[in-house]
C-alpha cells in the first residue's frame, strides 16, 4: 500500500501543492500548526532520512533551502522551525520522509525545538565523553 504522500505524488488524493520538481514535492500540511505550515518530501517513498540515497537527500535539502524564505515571505513570518520526525519513537506518523516548515511569529505562544524532549537527561562529564567518543568513532573523525 502506497503511503498517503505517495498517493499525493501520484495525484490520487488532493493536496495544496506549492512546489514540484523531478524528485521532490511540497504541499500544505492538512492540519497546519501555523499559516504556511508546509511539508517537503522526496517523491520516492523512503521511511527515514538515512534511507535516502545521497543524491535524493541533497535534492530534498535544496528544496527546503529554496522554500523556507518563500514560505516565510508568503505569510509574513520572521522565522520558522524546520524539522523532521525521524522514526516512530520521534513522533513520525507517516512513514514517508517529510520535512516540516512551520512559520513562527513573535509571541505566537509556541516553543523552540528544545521543548521536544520529555525530560532532558542529567549527564556527567564521563558519560558525555563516552557518547562523544562513540559518535566520533562511528563517523570516523
Ligand atoms: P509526522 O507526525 O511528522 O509524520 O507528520 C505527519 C503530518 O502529515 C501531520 O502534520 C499531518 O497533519 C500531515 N498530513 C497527513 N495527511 C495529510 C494529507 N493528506 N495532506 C497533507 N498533510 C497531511
Amino acid at each position: 500500500m502506497a503511503s498517503i504522500f505517495s498517493q499525493i505524488v501520484d495525484g490520487e488524493i488532493p493536496a495544496r501543492v506549492v512546489y514540484e520538481d523531478e524528485t521532490t514535492m511540497a504541499f500544505l500540511d492538512a492540519n497546519p500548526l501555523a499559516p504556511g505550515h508546509t511539508l517537503v518530501i522526496p517523491k520516492a517513498e523512503h521511511e527515514r532520512l538515512n534511507d535516502l540515497p545521497d543524491d535524493l537527500a541533497s535534492d530534498l535539502y535544496d528544496t527546503l533551502h529554496r522554500l523556507i524564505p518563500v514560505i516565510e515571505g508568503a505569510v509574513d513570518a520572521p522565522a520558522s522551525n524546520v524539522a523532521f520526525n525521524n522514526g516512530e519513537a520521534a513522533g513520525q506518523e507517516v512513514p514517508h520522509v517529510h520535512g516540516h516548515i512551520i512559520p513562527r511569529f513573535e509571541d505566537d505562544g509556541g516553543n523552540p525545538i528544545h521543548a521536544i524532549a520529555g525530560s532532558p537527561p542529567n549527564l556527567d562529564d564521563e558519560e558525555l565523553d563516552d557518547i562523544a567518543e562513540r559518535i566520533s568513532t562511528d563517523t570516523r573523525i
